[in-house]
């Protein structure tokens, strides 16, 4: 059989690559090549970190160094068993294409994950090697995130971080039985080992920087994960158990929820269908929720059900204001800064506005109105001047009245 052409090998690593949602280029340092040295840069117009509905991030190159793997994870189309095409880069190739991709002005950076060929650490170097030769012989100065394999030696990943501006290792499912049972070849220890490791660095790191000017930046866009939803039989309140936990302890930037979504010649352990959507979006809210609005992870359990599963058809700051009614109504022009954020319909930018005005006048209900776009998801809520939300509080239906209309399914959608 011929060899397959650099475009087939694009089109197949790229491909295998899209199964991975933790690819967002937020939060890295400013660089640029403005001073004519080197290329590249990580500000400006033409950043953009949009998501292609089948969740490939279209302002990165996003590929994989090679699909061949020696792992046989049950969810991941490349794992040893499954017969897809499988292709190769050379570490020379995928610079090339990242260097011409960014000239023609095609994308910001590059997302580069692997299967694991020959072994974990020889895998590593191979990527290493992609982000070194970048920087190094480049001066590529655009974004760079690699994927790290826990399994290698931890020297390669700690050079990793030296090259790239984040780095992450996916946990893959939120319980050490589910990874056993699901991806065989991986081990729930090593990965948070790793993930502890990097997390030291990038700490030990900050503080070097504090002292020393010139003390060479480690992986400065901070570690991220992923985790896979819907795949092992996990509820709701063990992802966020999870994902709060390596959040604390090791200070991760991003956890990303991945829906599972049915491979092609799938394994007969998984389910045969994915879960909605609709349950990954609840899980970034509630993931805000703990992260910007200051809620407890036992808060966010407090909004689901006896299974430990967040409603689909409301969000979980609504569920979890009906479900703890007592707390409300709050006066916005008294109200601590911590329960206003507990006010359904309200967003963080809102609440800092409301705290400001609040100082000069006493805050009507179409004051909110011009902070807000769901002021009658408010209502029920709040007390203002000249408004109290006499009875609506109690309504028994107040849920349906809040929740979004169900849309019509289109028959030839
Ligand atoms: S290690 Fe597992 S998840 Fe990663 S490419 Fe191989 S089979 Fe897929």
């Amino acid at each position: 059989m011929p060899a397959a052409s650099l475009t087939e090998r694009l089109s197949i690593l790229a491909d295998a690559a899209k199964y991975d949602a933790s690819c967002a280029s937020s939060g890295t340092e400013k660089r640029n090549s403005k001073d004519r040295k080197g290329l590249g840069s990580t500000e400006g117009m033409g950043i953009c970190h949009s998501y292609a509905p089948d969740g490939r991030c279209i302002s990165l190159l996003k590929i994989l160094l090679t699909n061949h793997c020696i792992f046989d994870c049950h969810y991941c189309v490349n794992r040893k068993s499954s017969n897809v095409a499988r292709a190769k880069f050379t570490v020379q190739e995928v610079v090339d294409l990242t260097l011409g991709f960014y000239r023609r002005n095609y994308i910001e950076g590059l997302f580069l994950s692997s299967g694991i060929v020959r072994s974990p650490s020889a895998t590593m170097e191979q990527m290493v090697d992609v982000a070194r030769r970048l920087r190094r012989d480049h001066g590529f100065r655009g974004y760079i995130h690699l994927k790290t394999i826990p399994e290698a030696d931890p020297e390669l990943v700690a050079e990793a971080g030296l090259w790239a501006d984040r780095i992450s290792i996916n946990v893959e499912l939120p319980t050490s039985e589910g990874l056993d049972r699901l991806a065989p070849d991986k081990q729930a220890g090593q990965i948070e080992n790793t993930i502890g490791m990097i997390g030291d660095r990038i700490t030990e790191n900050k503080d070097a920087q504090k002292h020393f000017r010139h003390a060479p930046k480690f992986a400065p866009a901070g570690q991220s994960t992923q985790m896979i939803v819907g795949a092992d039989g996990a509820s709701d309140a063990t992802i966020v158990q999870r994902a709060s936990g390596l959040y604390n302890k090791h200070r991760l930037r991003r956890v990303y929820y991945s829906a599972f979504s049915p491979i092609p010649d799938a394994s007969a352990v998984l389910p045969l269908s994915r879960p909605p959507l609709i349950r990954e979006h609840r899980l970034y809210q509630s993931d805000w929720l703990i992260r910007f609005y200051g809620f407890q992870p036992t808060e966010v359990q407090g909004a689901m059900d006896d299974g430990g599963m967040l409603p689909l058809d409301i969000d979980p700051k609504l569920a979890w204001a009906l479900r703890f009614r007592e707390r409300f109504p709050v006066d916005i022009n008294r109200a601590s800064k911590d329960m206003l954020l507990r006010v359904p319909g309200l967003g963080t930018k809102a609440v800092d506005k409301i705290v400001q005005s609040r100082r000069l006048q006493r805050l009507r209900l179409e004051d909110l109105a011009r902070l807000t776009r769901s002021i009658d998801k408010l209502r029920p809520f709040i007390i203002a001047e000249g408004w109290r939300p006499t009875g609506l509080i109690d309504r028994a239906d107040l849920r349906s009245r809040l929740a979004p209309p169900v849309k019509q399914l289109e028959l030839f959608g």
